[in-house]
């Protein structure tokens, strides 16, 4: 059919995911593989998480908790906060399209760093606001050159700490004389979907600066740390009145039953977290040994992954890898066509993954 579609529609370019296991094994005909392309928790979802919502299955004819009571209640517990800072999602990636539904219109502008996590991009140019990119600086975030380019049209700014793809964090000091500079209308988001990784002291912790008057906005997932990537859950802490406008705009169902569930169970599950970010770090120090010791450049990183500079085509090696049955990411959608992305996986897996490099590089 012939389909005529705004400008700013027609603008935005389709996210490339990561490819799906299921996906490699059908085209492969492979039964055995390895994905370590998203970022995802190595060692599955919470037991704690998984079991409490086996026991919720069989309310799945009732309609979730519109207001996520529970849910809520445990997070503002956990983090210091009231309730009514915060606003749960499907995925915090539905916060972050909440965001530039609610605050944008057409004349608006939105300053991202260039290379940033695609979504932001997305969702700005689908309400049809202007994206400002600002480079990386030396692959670090700029909080200095984001200030710069601040004007009377901004209204949004979308940073993540600790970085993807990067992997690198700019510190509590840096962020604070950031949020000086910023007028007071100009809503910050800071996306923190990996900072239970991070082990520099000095990382910032947006959370703690929280302020019912300051327009600064956290972002969490559960997609990460938590092993619950596939159910779709995540939440931002906001002032009270830019939650309340979120969940306004929201639709009254965005978080099922078992994931608002799932995600309190796994929130009490501190054994599982504790495990994951042992796995995460070991995983790390192997990895980064492993790259080292064959001259291959990476990044430093506060994440759970490496961004590796492979000096050929990313694509290739993509390519070459899925033969050897491993998943990675090339970067070539974040403007990195040399770059793959790759996150700790299982000791074997990261074993799997060295061993496939060697064979393609
Ligand atoms: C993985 C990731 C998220 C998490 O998205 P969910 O929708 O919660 O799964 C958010 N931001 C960044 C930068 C990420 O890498």
């Amino acid at each position: 059919m012939k389909l005529t579609i705004p400008d700013h529609i027609a603008a935005i370019k389709p996210y490339v995911a990561g490819k799906p296991l299921e996906e490699l094994e059908r085209e492969y005909g492979i039964t055995d593989s390895v994905k370590i392309a998203s970022n995802e928790n190595p060692l599955g979802p919470s037991p704690k998480a998984l079991a409490a919502m086996q026991e919720a299955l069989p309310n799945l004819h009732r309609y979730p908790d519109a207001g996520g009571y529970y849910l809520i209640r445990k997070l503002a517990e956990r983090l210091r906060v009231p309730p009514e800072t915060v606003v749960i999602g499907n995925g915090s990636d539905e916060i972050i399209e909440l965001l530039a539904r609610g605050l944008l219109t057409k004349r608006d502008e939105v300053i991202l760093h260039r290379p940033c996590f695609l979504m932001y991009e997305i969702v700005v140019r689908a309400v049809g606001a202007q994206p400002v990119f600002v480079p990386l600086e030396d692959m670090q975030v700029d909080l200095d050159r984001i200030a710069d380019r601040i004007t009377d049209r901004t209204r949004l700014i979308y940073v993540t700490n600790p970085n993807n793809p990067t992997g690198g964090a700019f510190s509590q000091a840096a962020l604070q004389a950031f949020l000086a500079k910023v007028p007071p209308e100009v809503v910050v988001v800071v996306d923190e979907a990996y900072i239970e990784f991070a082990t520099d002291p000095e990382c910032a912790q947006s959370l703690s600066l929280y302020d019912s008057e300051r327009a600064l906005v956290t972002l969490r997932t559960f997609s990460k740390a938590y092993g619950l990537a596939g159910l779709r859950i995540g939440y931002g802490v906001m002032p009270p009145n830019l939650a309340a406008l979120l969940n306004r705009i929201r639709q009254p169902f965005n978080t099922n039953n078992l994931a608002q569930i799932g995600a309190c169970a796994a929130l009490d599950d501190h054994e599982f977290l504790e495990r994951t970010l042992q796995v995460v770090h070991d995983g790390l120090a192997y990895l980064r040994a492993a790259l080292n010791k064959r001259g291959i450049a990476h990044f430093p990183t506060q994440t759970n992954f490496f961004l590796i500079d492979v000096k050929q085509s990313a694509d290739a090696i993509f390519e070459n890898m899925l033969h050897q049955g491993v998943i990675v990411r090339p970067m070539t959608s974040y403007g990195y066509p040399q770059f793959i992305r790759v996150n700790v996986g299982l000791p074997e897996e990261n074993k799997w993954f060295v061993r496939a490099l060697d064979k393609v590089l």
